[in-house]
């Protein structure tokens, strides 16, 4: 029988937060919109049936439109072809009436492995609120960001409200995507925090970790971070969020009496971080799976898209 966990780590609180910078944005965007006529535009491209797709998009929609921005989704079907997606992104690049442009990803597997870098590529840079675009990838690597991709840079705002410390801070980042792992070690190393990037060929990633006063997973693996890999009292952000259909990994991991067992029992499924609930026993903070990195990122799609739309409106 599991022991109950003792956390002793300060829950660093996405839901919280990202609800302050909404509420902070809300008379930005009523500004705006005196301004300009019209409220900021966010136009969504959604390509296939991805159900977790589905469900990211439609709560980017309802915080898009709480904040008073105007948002259209665009429902493409899976077959749809690369031409007619880049089409689409050619004539949202045009228009007058919108400012950010978003395609969902994963696209359908149909259009090919390289279809979500030739749709990014499309988008114009100044319309790009994830900041997937070389030219804005290339702007936050030289440290002068137009847009910072939202998972990172709400990451960075988390820590920043939560009062975390972050120059001369002995930063690791586990994951190198381009989304998520790269650009949140660029907005560290911007901030004068000493990072290091590991992977899934990093040798001894435990030595690594453990050396960590801000540890922030980002590789999509449940439980994955354990209490023997955090140094006592570091700061823990947890980005991944993996959906966990499986009873035996959610008891292995909350214990049996935990209440994440008994909503799982109830729904069949639940959304688990990479890091072990335990590591609470070491850590001095730990961002929650769910409620934490997730809230934050749309936080930050709704900032880039009142921040394009000042930026294509000139005001
Ligand atoms: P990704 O593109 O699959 O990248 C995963 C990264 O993790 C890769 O760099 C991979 O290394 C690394 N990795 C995998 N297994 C590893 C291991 N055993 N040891 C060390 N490194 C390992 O994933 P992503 O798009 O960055 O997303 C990561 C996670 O964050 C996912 O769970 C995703 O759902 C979540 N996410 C959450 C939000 C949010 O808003 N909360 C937003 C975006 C993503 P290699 O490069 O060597 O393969």
């Amino acid at each position: 029988v599991q022991k109950p966990h003792q956390p002793v780590a300060r829950r660093l609180d996405g839901a919280a937060v990202a609800a302050a910078i909404r509420a902070e944005l809300a008379p930005e965007v009523a500004a705006f919109q005196s301004l300009a006529g019209r409220p900021p535009a966010l136009d969504i491209v959604l390509a296939g049936d991805d159900p977790a797709s589905h469900v990211y998009v439609s709560n980017k929609e309802r915080a898009a439109r709480e904040t008073g921005l105007s948002v259209t989704v665009h429902r493409l079907s899976a077959n749809v072809r690369l031409d007619e997606l880049l089409g689409l992104v050619d004539r949202l690049n045009a228009s007058d009436a919108t400012d950010g442009i978003l395609v969902q990803s994963p696209l359908p597997p149909g259009l090919g492995k390289d279809a979500a870098q030739q749709v990014f590529d499309a988008i114009s840079p100044l319309k790009d609120v994830d900041a997937f675009h070389a030219e804005n990838v290339g702007l936050l690597a030289q440290g002068r960001p137009r847009f910072a991709p939202c998972t990172p840079s709400g990451v960075m705002e988390l820590l920043d409200r939560e009062g975390i410390t972050i120059a001369g801070a002995e930063a690791v980042v586990i994951g190198r995507s381009e989304i998520v792992g790269k650009p949140m070690a660029l907005l560290l190393l911007k901030r004068d925090a000493t990072v290091t990037v590991c992977h899934s060929r990093t040798a001894d990633l435990a030595a690594v970790t453990r050396r960590a006063d801000l540890l922030v997973s980002a590789i999509g693996r449940p439980g994955f971070v354990t209490k023997d890999m955090v140094k006592p009292g570091a700061s823990v952000v947890d980005v991944g969020t993996t959906p966990v259909r499986d009873r035996e990994t959610v008891m292995r991991l909350f214990g049996a009496d935990s209440a994440r067992l008994k909503s799982f029992d109830q729904r069949g499924s639940t959304v688990v971080g990479d890091v072990h609930p335990a590591v609470a026993e070491v850590a001095g903070a730990l961002s929650p799976v769910p409620g934490g990195v997730g809230p934050l990122t749309i936080a930050m799609l709704l900032k880039n898209t009142l921040t394009a739309g000042r930026l294509n409106r000139r005001i």
